[in-house]
Parts: structure tokens; sequence; C-alpha cells
């Protein structure tokens, strides 16, 4: 046998096993790509056939019969064009196109008798090379879109349809050059041959290469699995496992079903085409309920309640898994193709194994979430424990002082009632129910700096006077108080605040210097913002506290509770003032015995005209 005899045979075996192979496909699974792809193959095997007969015989085809195979040869553009249908969409145009240009074919063929003339031959191999040729574009186009296995699948049948192309091309010519060389029939063999293993690869391509074609898309996904319970939120997870499923399937779209137990639905992510359905809803709802994976190649056949839906989100074919960990049932995994041959039904395992993925990043993420929930809870009784007991520490002294107080002035009057009243007794009276109100005023604002409720009606007023009104208050002659401000700054404040802050600062200032010294207010405006500085000459502040001074309950290091009462809550609420009015607090201190300064920068209305600097 010589080696183009071999290469004959070679192709012509290989489509009758391909035609063998689709057929049986079709019987399992009669989609209408199925039947045309089996049909094609049919075509091509009984070609051969009929050409092992004439061989087998040795008799030579007569003029009726050779009209007969060459129409069916002709035929082989048209299937071709319907296949371009069945896993993309073709203009109507085209396929009238193709099914006229096949009827005229048919007629010539039938209609001159061999050998034909030359302008026929022309024609015909036109007609076929114009076809095969767009086809091959179209599935190139296609494939631009799709992803994966079915990209990849696409590209093979755009090869297998120039392969043919260029081989009827080839015959054509040899048919017009009597005595053409046997190297010309040896590359139409090898065109022939090429193109038939490129149509098996696209169309009916076995389990183990979709595997292949699939696996670099899997192999990626797994890869970023075990980064993705990490992920910021919830939805972007979703998202990322979407996106790899349906690279991994080569499907146009995945979504992710999240069961909501409490409403009894599945919730899907804003992209989806459905926000919600019924756990017994859609072909997503039957895997859920079966706790199998579903497949559908046609969904408005299966689910005719939901067709509109399937129709006009391009879910014509369907995959479901469940997502299911350890029993909990989490939610489904689905996969969607605008055609039904994108899917093959052994793809159902890989979504399967695809959705246990799934379900072990969800459980993750879930138990992430949980142990941060429970961290938070902990963290909030802890502040709570925190609160509570100082609370409970700082109120119990004046409220020990008063009660011992009180009880002591009610026995004296009741021993000697016309004894003059004890005007001390009632005067430590009075200001240790002060401070004790005090105390619970500054517990109030603590929840109210939390509700961001701190500051309510603001009007304009001046900064300047505000603070010159306190300083003048706390100005004694263990702490001289200084203020250094030029004449007005205008802004936009809650009065009262602004001077509880003030307030709040310059008692610090000489609480915190017991060995008496000068406390400088100064105030300057510095282009829409008021800058306030209140220094002191006193302990001063280590520099690890500096930044926590002003979290709820943080006191210096430097300072312990029986030389310095405190709750640790006064800067704590004027951070809450200063930021509620938009501004923000800081303070410096060169170091312990060296004093400090609390700096306050508010918005203030940028009218310099206001600001009159005051002579010296
Ligand atoms: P309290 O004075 O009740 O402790 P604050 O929130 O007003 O609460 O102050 C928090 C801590 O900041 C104080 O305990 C003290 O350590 C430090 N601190 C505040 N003002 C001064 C200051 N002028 N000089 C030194 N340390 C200060």
């Amino acid at each position: 046998m010589s080696a183009y005899q071999l290469l004959q045979l070679a192709s012509q075996l290989l489509f009758v096993f391909v035609a063998v192979a689709v057929t049986l496909q079709m019987i399992h699974r009669p989609l209408k790509a199925s039947l045309d792809t089996a049909l094609l193959f049919a075509v091509v095997a009984f070609l051969v056939a009929i050409g092992w007969l004439h061989e087998i015989n040795g008799v030579k085809a007569g003029r009726w019969e050779n009209a007969v195979t060459g129409s069916l040869l002709m035929a082989i553009p048209y299937m071709l064009v319907r296949l371009v249908d069945d896993f993309t969409t073709t203009r109507r145009a085209i396929l009238g196109a193709a099914a006229v240009g096949l009827a005229a074919s048919i007629v010539s063929l039938f209609v001159f008798p061999p050998p034909y003339p030359g302008a026929v031959v022309l024609v015909l191999v036109a007609y076929f090379m114009g076809f095969t040729t767009y086809v091959a574009v179209a599935f190139v186009k296609a494939s631009r879109g799709a992803s994966g296995v079915t990209r990849r699948r696409m590209n093979a049948v755009a090869a297998g349809s120039l392969f043919l192309g260029v081989a009827i091309l080839l015959a054509g010519i040899s048919a017009a050059t009597p005595g053409a060389a046997k190297v010309e029939s040896i590359i139409i063999s090898l065109f022939t041959l090429l193109s038939g293993i490129f149509f098996f690869l696209g169309f009916a391509p076995p389990v183990w290469l979709r595997r292949a074609w699939q696996e670099p898309e899997v192999r990626g996904f797994l890869a970023r699995a075990a980064s993705l319970p990490r992920m910021p939120d919830l939805g972007e997870i979703m998202q990322e496992l979407e996106r790899g499923t349906a690279s991994s399937l080569g499907a146009a779209n995945a979504a992710i079903g999240l069961w909501d137990a409490e409403a009894g639905l599945l919730r899907y992510n804003a992209s989806h085409f459905l926000r919600e359905s019924g756990a017994d809803q859609m072909i997503g709802g039957r895997a859920f309920i079966s706790q199998k994976p579903v497949f559908s190649d046609n969904t408005e056949r299966d689910d005719p309640a939901h067709a509109d839906l399937y129709r006009q989100s391009g879910a014509r074919a369907v995959m479901a898994a469940p997502i299911t960990s350890d029993g909990k049932r989490l939610g489904i995994l689905a996969v969607y193709a605008a055609h039904a041959p994108v899917f093959a039904d052994d793809d159902l395992l890989l979504l399967s194994l695809l959705a246990n993925q799934a379900a072990v990043i969800l459980e993750s993420r879930i138990l992430i979430d949980e142990a941060a929930r429970v961290k938070a809870m902990e963290e909030t009784t802890r502040l709570k424990d925190d609160f509570l007991s100082a609370a409970a520490h700082d109120l119990k002294t004046p409220l020990t002082t008063i009660v011992a107080q009180a009880q002591l002035l009610e026995r004296r009057a009741r021993r000697n009632p016309e004894e003059p009243a004890n005007l001390d007794g009632i005067e430590s009276l009075v200001s240790e129910s002060q401070r004790l109100k005090r105390l619970v005023l500054e517990l109030l604002d603590v929840a109210r700096v939390e509700q961001g409720r701190l500051v309510n009606y603001r009007e304009n007023l001046d900064l300047i006077e505000l603070a010159r009104e306190v300083c003048e208050r706390h100005s004694t002659d263990l702490h001289r108080t200084v203020l250094d401000a030029p004449g007005r700054l205008v802004g936009s404040y809650d009065g009262a605040r602004i001077v509880q802050l003030i307030d709040n600062l310059l008692e610090n200032a000489a609480k915190y210097s017991p060995a008496g010294g000068e406390i400088r207010v100064r105030i300057r405006q510095d282009g829409a913002s008021a800058r306030l500085t209140v220094t002191d000459a006193g302990i001063g502040i280590p520099a690890a506290d500096l930044t926590h001074l002003f979290d709820r309950f943080h006191r210096g290091s430097n300072v312990d509770d029986r030389r310095f009462s405190g709750m640790g809550l006064g800067l704590f609420i004027c951070r809450g003032i200063v930021e509620q009015h938009g501004g923000s607090i800081w303070a410096t201190s060169a170091g312990v015995g060296q004093g400090s300064a609390f700096h306050v920068v508010l918005p203030a209305a940028e009218l310099i005209s206001l600001v009159v600097e005051q002579a010296g």
C-alpha cells in the first residue's frame, strides 16, 4: 500500500469512526446540535462507503450517482452553517443563502453531465470555499467571546472548516486540470484528514480532551481558592468563585445562590438576572432541594414557568450543583450558556467538584466572620465591664462622702435642734454633690459621643469671646491663666460644647500642674481654621501615652488615682466635641515634668477682616 493510499484510508476510517461516535452521542442526548453534527459526519461516512463499494466491485460511478454524491458533498457547507447557528448565533440571511447555494449546486449537478464544465466546477468550489471560510471566521469570532474549553473547541472547529475548504479547493483545481499529479491527491487527503480530526475535537471532544482543555482554568481557580476566604467581603468572594467556575466550564456566566434559611430563599449577587428565588424555583432550586447536580440543555422546556426569564438572560442551558459542607446546605452553584452544546454530561462532575471547593471557601469565610463577631462581642463585654467598674469606683467616692456628711448633719440636728447649722458640713455636701453631678454628666456625654449626638445647635460665635470668659473663671493665684488671642474669630459653633471643651482643657492643665504655674491659651486664625493651644508647665505626658490620651478611660502612666482623681473620660469627650465640629485635637509634651500642650483645630469663617491684631 502506498503512502497516499494509507493516508486516504486513515482519513476515511477516521470519518467513519467519528460518524459512529457522534451518532451514539446524538442518541444519548438528542439536541439539535448533536443531530446536526451526526448528520454532517453521516454524509461524509456515506460518501466514503460508496467509494469503498466502487473500489471493491471495480466499477465507475454513473452520471446520476455522481450527481447524488456530488449533491451530498455540496450539502456539507450548508450543514456547517447550521452548526454555527447551534454554537453561536447566525443571521437568518446567511442560513438562507447557504440553502439557496446548495439548491443551485444540486440543480447544476443534475443538469450538466460529467465531466462538468469548468465554469460549473468553479462556481461549486467558490460556493464551498466561501461558506467554509465564513464558518471558520464565525467560529473564530465566537471563540473570542468565549473562555476555556469552549474557546478551544470553537478554534478547533474553525481550523477543521478551513482545512476542509482548502481540500475542496485543491480537489476543484485538480478536477479542472486533467492528469493531476499524485502529490496533489496526497495533499488533498492530508487536508481532509486534518479537517476530520479538528471537527471531531471541536464538535465532539472525547472526555479526556475536555478535561485537558479545562485544566488550565481549573488549576488557576484552585490556585486562587486558598486566598479567597480572606477577601474583604462575601460579595467579592462570590464573584471570584463565579468567574472561576464560568471560565473552568467555558460558560458565559455562573452564579452562586446563598441559602437564607430565615427567608427560605436563595440569594444571588447583584449582577445575577435574579436577586432571589424560592428553594423550589428555577433549575438551581431543583439542585438545592434534591442535593444533586442538575443539567438542563433546554431551560424553556424543563422549566416553562420561567421560560421568559431564561430567554431574556440568554440562559438556554443551565447546570447547577448544590454547595453543601458537612451536610450544611449553603446554597447552589449554577453555570449558564446561551447555546446548549457548550456543556457535556461529564461537566456535571466538574461542576460538583467546584461546588465542593466553593463550599469549603464559603464555610471558612463564615467561620472567619463568626470568629470576628465573637471577638467583637467579647471586646464589647470587656469595655462594658471596664466602664462599669471605672464608673462605680469614681461615683462611690463622692457618694460615700455625701452620705456620711448628710448623716452627720442629721444626727447633730436631732441631738441638738437649737444648735446653728454646720455651714462647713453643708458646703462640703454641696461640693461633693456637684462633683457627683459632673461625673454623671460626663458619663452621659460619653454615651452621646458614641451616638454622634454631642454637638447640637450651632451658630456663628466668636471663639475668642468664649475662651476669654472661660479663662477668667479659671485664673487663680496658683494657676494664672493667660489668653493670647487677636480680637475676634468667628465660626459656626455649639457654644456650650466649645465652653465645655476649653473648660476641660483648663481644668486638666490646672489639675496636672500641682505645683502651680502659668497656663497659656493661644488662639490664631490659619486660613479657614482656628487653632487653639493650651500650654501648661505641669507634670507632662510620657511619649507612649500621647496617642492614647483621647481613648476612653485612658490615663497617663505618670498619674495615679490617689494623687489625681479622674476617670479618663474628659479628653475622650473633648475629641468628640472637636470631631463633631469637623476639627481635630492632639497633645504634645517634651516629656514627664516638662509640661504639656493640647492643640485644637476647628473650622472658622474665612473672614480675616474680623481678626484685628491686638496692639502689643
Ligand atoms: P482624667 O483627667 O479624668 O484622667 P482626661 O481624659 O481628661 O481624664 O485625661 C486623660 C489623661 O490625660 C489623664 O489621666 C492624664 O494622664 C492626661 N492628661 C490630660 N491633661 C493633661 C495635662 N494637662 N498634663 C498632663 N497630663 C494630662
